[in-house]
């Protein structure tokens, strides 16, 4: 199989050909993938710049049509879509079926956003005059998308660019090009005329770059490494584009003395460990409070005694393989640090080159570390992987202090049963989504997604808020 670009409606060779392996087994190539140059994805913005006049004048009548077939045939092909995002990805069949719907579901809650995007009428100061609040299209906006929702993300971003009325030009990340190939043909095929949605797969220092720098590209929403976010933001800010970055975080899970023993352990450990930890929202910091610490912590081991770390689509696997080598050697060089800062490693951590039918692939056994404390890089740094510290509080007022301890602040969440600390919780956590009695990282397609402090920048993404970032407000005077 080999995933194009798609420029101007035309499937397109790129300069160079890399290969995409399943991280679940090595010897599997998923496909081989065009890889475009810088010249290509200017090729991408000319052909987006040429499609917008009459994309943003198109009926909301014929784009509800095209992101609503778009989203009925993600749906009914979530089986095959959901397979291939396992076999390139390494998130577990199940996990990746639930992404799937969730891009389905997405496509077709912008599809109605088409027809419900208006503005307002606002009475006048002056007598005589209407004043009418109108939302327009930005232009070209350019996606880069990041590898650990190889077709969620992108889904959040294109359908309401889409819906909109913008063209786009999409770059996402190396490793997962066969999920965004799939969403292009989908679209394609949906009827989207040509130039409206470009996809560039390639690297980031090359076509990413020219989206950054290139004056006909509008706006820019990002997703990714807080690295990367910071060159995005010094890139737009230079030419006053605009941008959104969703980034990194260092998610706290809090469990008090008065919570479910079940249902803290289950949200940790989701939280922690599903998806190999590989999620923007994973909460990887437990802050425990003294009375349940240690059941806690014995109920953790337990637990993971039971996780099944295997092939990603293999029934029964709970965690997949880490996407690559790459991150794998990451999250071991961490697992050291955190037994060199004198955590103690009570669970896990310990590569496997094989799974048990003797495939090749990523394995790691995901880790726990408790006698932690906050100072630790682990405690500090974005892991992305399947590693989880504790950390002990003496009450409820300790642990929020230390689940706001960080510069980041994109989700968190609480284990109690105590209504007070649950509303205190959720008024007080410095994030953009606070769960109670719910693991950090399951979210909704159409309510509002995002951090604050060093997590997000701009305007929320999914939800009706979506329209904040992908439209310019215009205020028109009449004298009648
Ligand atoms: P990354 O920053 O390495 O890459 C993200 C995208 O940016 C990729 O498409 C990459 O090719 C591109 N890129 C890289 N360098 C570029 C450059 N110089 N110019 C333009 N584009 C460039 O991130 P990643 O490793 O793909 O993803 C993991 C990160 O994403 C984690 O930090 C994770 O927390 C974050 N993430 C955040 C959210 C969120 O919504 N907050 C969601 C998912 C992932």
């Amino acid at each position: 199989m080999t995933f194009k670009n798609l420029i101007n409606g035309e499937w397109t060779d790129g300069a160079r050909t890399t290969r995409n392996i399943n991280p679940s087994d090595t010897r599997d190539l998923v496909g081989e993938y065009a890889q475009a140059d810088a010249a290509q994805a200017r090729e991408a913005v000319a052909a987006a710049r040429a499609a917008f006049g009459a994309w943003s004048q198109s009926t909301p009548q014929q784009r509800f049509d095209i992101l609503d077939t778009a989203g009925s045939e993600i749906l009914a092909r979530r089986q095959e879509l959901g397979d291939l995002l396992a076999r390139e990805e390494g998130k577990t069949l199940p996990e990746a079926i639930g992404e799937v719907v969730r891009a389905g579901n997405i496509f077709k809650f912008f599809a109605g956003e088409a027809l419900r995007l208006g503005g307002e009428v606002v009475p006048s100061v002056r007598p005589g005059v209407g004043v009418e609040v109108t939302r327009e299209a930005l232009g070209v906006v350019g996606l880069i998308t990041p590898w650990n929702f190889p077709i969620a993300i992108p889904a959040w971003k294109l359908a309401p660019a889409l819906a909109c009325g913008n063209t786009v030009v999409m770059k996402p990340a190396d490793l997962v090009p066969g999920s965004a190939w799939a969403l292009a043909d989908i679209l394609q095929r949906a009827g989207l005329p040509p130039g409206v949605f470009n996809l560039v797969m390639g690297r980031g220092s090359e076509v990413g770059a020219v989206l950054l720098d290139d004056p006909r590209v509008d706006a820019i929403s990002f997703t990714g490494s807080v690295a990367t976010g910071q060159k995005v933001a010094a890139a737009c800010v230079a030419r006053l584009a605009k941008f959104q970055l969703e980034m990194g975080g260092k998610n706290p899970f809090v469990v008090l003395d008065d919570a479910d023993l079940g249902v803290a352990v289950n949200c940790a450990v989701n939280s922690g460990f599903f998806s190999t930890g590989q999620r923007c929202t994973a909460s990887s910091r437990v802050i425990v409070t003294e009375g349940i610490h240690d059941r806690f912590v014995a109920a953790m081991a337990e637990r993971m005694k039971t996780l099944k770390v295997d092939d990603a689509r293999k029934p029964g696997t709970d965690i997949g393989p880490v996407v690559d080598e790459r991150q794998l050697a990451q999250d071991l060089e961490y697992i050291a640090i955190g037994q060199g800062e004198g955590a103690r490693l009570v669970a896990g951590g310990q590569a496997q080159a094989h799974n048990a039918d003797g495939a090749p692939g990523f394995y790691l056994a995901p880790a726990l570390f408790s006698e932690t404390t906050p100072a630790m890089r682990i405690n500090r740094e974005e892991i992305f992987g399947p590693v989880v510290s504790v950390l002990r509080a003496k009450n409820y007022e300790e642990a929020l202090a230390l689940a706001n301890d960080t510069p980041f602040g994109l989700a968190g969440g609480i284990a109690t049963t105590s209504l007070k600390h649950a509303t205190h919780f959720k008024r007080h956590a410095q994030v953009g989504m606070a769960m109670v009695n719910l693991p950090t990282a399951g979210v909704d397609y159409h309510v509002p997604f995002g951090g604050r402090k060093g997590s997000s920048y701009g305007a929320r993404e999914q939800g009706r808020y979506a329209a904040e970032f992908y439209t310019t407000v215009k205020t028109a005077y009449t004298q009648a």
